[in-house]
Formats: structure tokens, sequence, C-alpha cells
């Protein structure tokens, strides 16, 4: 019999005894609405966007009640109307689509290279076909584009980039913090991301008019003087009355669990590429087998790993998924053709116009995808990598 992984792959760490601590007493005082405060008192949800706007080096931070959330008010608060088309990855997960829907948006998807990030001639291509000022560009799985040569390309087309960084919180692209590049950055704190209280978003920009609109929009009512890192007063003029309530608002009880997981953040990077590099190593020179080369101007935050198999049959692909499965691996797969769990596909999100991605569907066709919690330790990774190794190698044998 072959030995079996026992771990459980959606299981996070604890909440660090600081954010537990800081929960209680916000429970303690009662005083969980972000503007219900007492004479001299911060919020915890104003103190995390202070922390987050430091973190990144952004001017002002908005934390709302979810990435999905974060994501569809920036689109509005950069100025994006119902009906404007908005670019993003074929290669991405439904609330990003969904966020452009929800702000009235036309999804344009560009496709993926097997590198796993945005094609640049095909950015390109779309920019010219379909005219539109909006990318909503999502760092899917942590694979960080050519930040310099996607802001070139935009900048000249005067296209207006928010970056999804559901997956890359705490990374970098040449020293410069993900989500930094663009108008405006987008977060999520919800449980499988980096930092976790449940159901969460951040935003950053350094744009005062677009902060106050955003923060307008998630329900400031005409309290948004109390934002220690939001826009100043005199962006508000306007803004305030111009702008809908859209309620998405964060609580001081998810702030207090945040922010000393936000103090952790780097620590906890270094731990998830420690497993990362395990998973590498110990798929290096499988025949059959691609592993995503990393390139040296991108920081990121392995929270997840994924290899490919090039132009492998379907059946087969499903095969190493089932035998991978049987062995307590799970691997999801993004060839597939039904939507399974968190994993859908362009071609599932059908309130979009169909699209003809014919590089996406054969990337996608190969990739397996596999979370990387840091419950698990190296040796559960030299684990999992074994299994892996020896799967794809019985699958990759039997059809040679
Ligand atoms: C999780 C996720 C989001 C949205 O986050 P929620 O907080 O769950 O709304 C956006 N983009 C990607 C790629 C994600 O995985």
């Amino acid at each position: 019999m072959a030995y079996k992984f026992t771990g459980n792959f959606t299981q996070q760490e604890s909440i660090p005894d600081a954010g537990i601590e800081a929960a209680l007493a916000v429970l303690k005082h009662g005083r969980l609405h972000r503007y219900n405060v007492v004479e001299g008192e911060i919020a915890e949800t104003s103190l995390l966007e202070t922390e987050y706007a430091a973190y990144t080096g952004s001017k002002y931070c908005l934390a709302v009640a979810s990435g999905g959330y974060a994501l569809a008010a920036g689109l509005r608060a950069a100025g994006m109307a119902a009906g404007d088309k908005v670019m993003t990855n074929a290669f991405t997960l439904a609330p990003v689509p969904g966020a452009i829907a929800n702000a009235g948006g036309v999804p344009i998807f560009v496709e993926v290279t097997e590198d796993l990030v945005m094609d640049l001639d095909d950015l390109h291509k779309k920019i010219d076909e379909s005219g539109a000022k909006f990318l909503m560009l999502s760092h899917m799985r942590g694979h960080i584009v050519d930040m310099d040569a996607l802001m070139a390309i935009c900048n000249t087309a005067n296209v207006i980039v928010i970056e999804d960084c559901a997956h890359t919180m705490g990374a970098n692209w040449n020293g410069t913090p993900s989500g930094r590049h663009g108008l405006i950055g987008c977060y999520s704190t919800q449980t499988f991301k980096h930092i976790n209280s449940g159901e969460g978003g951040l935003l950053i920009t350094d744009d005062a008019e677009v902060m106050a609109r955003a923060t307008m929009l998630s329900g400031s009512y005409m309290l948004y003087g109390a934002h220690a890192a939001g826009a100043p007063a005199e962006a508000f003029a306007d803004v305030r009355l111009d702008t809908p309530n859209c309620s998405g608002r964060m609580d001081n009880l998810r702030a207090a669990i945040l922010r000393p997981q936000l103090a952790q953040l780097d620590e906890q990077g270094k731990r998830w590429n420690e497993r990362y590099a395990r998973m590498e190593e110990g798929l290096q020179s499988v025949a059959g087998l691609r592993l995503i080369p990393r390139p040296k101007e991108e920081y990121f935050v392995a929270s997840s790993f994924q290899f490919t198999l090039p132009d492998w049959d379907a059946a087969k692909v499903h095969d190493v998924q089932q035998r991978c499965a049987n062995r307590g691996v799970e691997l999801k797969w993004f060839g597939a053709d039904k939507p399974v769990g968190f994993t859908s596909r362009h071609d599932s999100w059908r309130y979009v116009e169909a699209h003809e991605l014919p590089q996406t569907d054969r990337v996608l066709s190969g990739l397996m995808d596999m979370r990387l919690p840091l419950t698990f330790s190296l040796e559960d990774c030299d684990t999992l990598a074994a299994i892996i190794r020896e799967e794809v190698g019985a699958v990759y044998q039997a059809a040679a």
C-alpha cells in the first residue's frame, strides 16, 4: 500500500494570542462599529488602515467588508460608469469578474501565458480592439506579471489599473509593493488569504478624490473625518453629496484580529516561501511536469503552489488528480468541464459574453493548483512532492 498524506489543506493557523486579546477587548467594550468611539479613542479599524498604509507606503487606506467589495468600490471610485468595459485576466477566480459585474462593468478577458501571468501582447490587442479604459489586474495565485512593461502599456493607452492583490499581500515587484503600481490596490483578508479575519478587504491609493469616493461608497455617512488614513476633508466637498452609500464597512472586531497578523506578515511570507521551495525542490526534473519560472524581480508570498502538465490529454491530467486525491493530496484542476468548489473558469461565468481564449484554455487544461497552508511542515511538503512525483510519473510512463 502506498503511503497517504493526512494533512488538512484548508486548515489555517490560529489567530495569534495578541489578536485574540484585542478581539476580546472589543467584545468587552462592545463598540464594534467603526464609528462608535468614545472621546479620544481611535477605532481599531482606523488604526488598521493607518498601519496598512504605512506597510505599503500608500497615502490612504480604507478597510471594507471583503476583497470583492474593495474591487467593485475601487472601479466605481476610479470613475468607471455602468456599461464601461473592464479588461481582466482570463485566469482568475469568480469574485473578479463578479466585482466588475457588481459595478455595472463589462468584463473583457485577457489571455494567460504559460507562466500564469497576463499575456501583454494580448493586453495590447484587447486595448486596441475594445477601447477599454480600465484594467482590473488580478495577480492570480501570486504570480506577478512584468509590472514595468504592463504599466508602460497602460500609461501609454491611458488605461487605469486597479490591482487585485488577493494573493499578493506582502509581495512586491522589484521592491515596489504589489498594489502600488496601479491607481488602486485591493486586498482580501478572507480566511484563505495572507491575513485572516474570516471576511474583509483593504483598498489603498495615493489619490485623494478616489479615496474620498471609495470612503463614501463604503458607507461612511458624514463621519469620514474619523479615518486616520483617509482623504483630507476638502476632497469630500462634492464627493460626499455625489456618491451613493453602498454599505460595506469593516468592523472593529475584524480589524482587531488583523492588526497583530499584519505585524507578522513578512515573517509568515518567509515561512510560506520555505514551503514553496521544498515543493519546487521535490518536483525538479520530473518528466512531463513543468514548474512555473519566477522572475528575479518578483518577490512572491507562496500561499499556494502550481505546476503544469503541458499538452497532456485531459483524461490523463484528471487521472493524476484522482490518483493524488486517493493519497490525500488535493490538487485543483482548472481544466475540468464543470466548476468545482472554489475553482471556476471563464466559460463558467455565463453572465459574461463568451470569449475565444485558445491560449488560456490550453494552459488551464494542464494546470494543477494546490493550497500550501502554514499548518503544513517542511516534511509535509516533502511528502506532498513525493506523492505528486510518483503519481505524475506513473501516468506519464503509462502514456509513453
Ligand atoms: C479571494 C479572492 C478575491 C476576493 O476576496 P473576498 O474577500 O473573498 O471577496 C478576489 N480575487 C481573488 C483572485 C481571490 O482569490
